[in-house]
């Protein structure tokens, strides 16, 4: 098959669009064609590399995926056919539990022992064929849409396990999302929305905030034309403060601190901004805030929010869609910023044969 991989860890130009054997689907696994996959920011941390990380080189990036069953392996486990069947169009879940651990039999596969992550610690999708378990795989729809599929599954049920499940927002609640146009933040702002709750949206880019807005976002903060943007916040709730914050940036936590009303909640998924910073301790019990993380979400959280996708309740965002050769390209996008919503490949059909 074709497939975009790296030998050794660097930036772009370590990517090599090659060929490289078709992966075969093990007892209860499903071989998907793949035809469209989407980027995410993670991509770019497994290209770079970082201390542990220790991988099968060489490597193919990419979490999130779309495409046809090809194949199943039919020896299966008892009762795990999940009425998927060859030529089924699926879309995949990245989030690999075990299936057999004390969290995965307890449906908290994102907690699981042995957990893994497609494109991280295993092969991805920036490649013609994938193989998954079929646990992992939601079954779309004949008129949906390959790559808005692509791009919902890792930044949606991200966003809904962590807003909904982990947050608990209610409707009426007031959200402050931090940072206007990565994927996870597009997906908080419609949720918030869906939930029936109140957005405000910081950032630093005029036409992003105004996409931003476009989609939902009730108060807009220009954080470039503010020397502390938390008290534009707190100056714009009437001095009360947010119920909730989405900080995926990590060394914006200060400001998110100081933007929340007394018994706040902040929600993390992530740290664009980077791992370590100063948090002054006073905020947290003085204000009775709540900081909660969570990454991915649990396989029925997935099927929850995949539902209100392909039902158009929740619209992905699509950005630019390149070839899956110019994954160089469309990762260098992703990088400096220059996206809003999700960076699609188009993986087009295999040339030669299955493999
Ligand atoms: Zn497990």
């Amino acid at each position: 098959m074709k497939a975009v991989l790296f030998h050794q860890h660097g930036g772009p130009e370590v990517l090599e669009y090659t060929d490289f054997p078709a992966p075969e689907p093990k007892p209860g696994e499903a071989l998907i064609r793949l035809r469209a996959a989407a980027l995410n920011r993670m991509d770019v941390f497994v290209r770079n590399g970082w201390v542990g990380l220790k991988l099968d080189m060489p490597h193919i990036n990419g979490a999130d995926g779309a495409g046809d069953i090809v194949s199943i392996n039919p020896l299966l486990p008892e009762g795990e056919g999940l009425g998927m069947r060859v030529g089924d169009r699926v879309i995949i879940n990245a989030n690999l539990g075990c299936g057999s651990c004390e969290f995965c039999l307890a449906g908290k596969d994102n907690l699981c022992n042995q957990w893994h992550l497609l494109g991280e610690t295993i092969r991805g999708t920036y490649a013609e064929y994938v193989c998954v378990p079929l646990r992992q795989l939601y079954k779309l729809p004949d008129d949906y849409n390959f790559h808005q599929a692509a791009a919902s599954a890792l930044v949606y049920q991200t966003a809904w396990h962590s807003l909904v499940k982990r947050g608990n927002l209610q409707k009426g609640e007031t959200v402050l999302i931090v940072g206007a146009g990565g994927g996870v933040n597009t997906a908080s702002v419609q949720i918030a929305k869906l939930m029936g709750a109140h957005v405000v949206m910081v950032g630093s880019d005029a036409q992003k905030l105004a996409k931003a807005e476009s989609i939902g976002a009730n108060i807009l903060i220009d954080r470039s034309k503010e020397t502390d943007w938390s008290k534009a916040v707190y100056l714009a709730t009437n001095k009360r403060g947010v119920d909730v914050v989405v900080d995926n940036v990590g060394t914006t936590f200060m400001q998110s601190l100081r933007a929340l009303r007394k018994g706040g909640r902040l929600l993390t998924v992530g740290n664009s901004g980077g791992p370590k910073f100063e948090i002054d301790n006073r905020y947290i019990f003085a204000k009775h805030l709540s900081i909660i993380g969570s990454t991915m979400s649990t396989l029925a959280d997935f099927k929850e929010v995949m539902d209100l996708i392909v039902t158009g309740k929740l619209k992905p965002i699509l950005d630019t869609m390149y070839p899956l050769k110019d994954a160089a390209a469309a990762q260098e996008r992703l990088w400096q910023n220059e996206n809003f919503g999700k960076i699609t490949l188009d993986i087009p059909s295999p040339s030669q044969g299955e493999g």
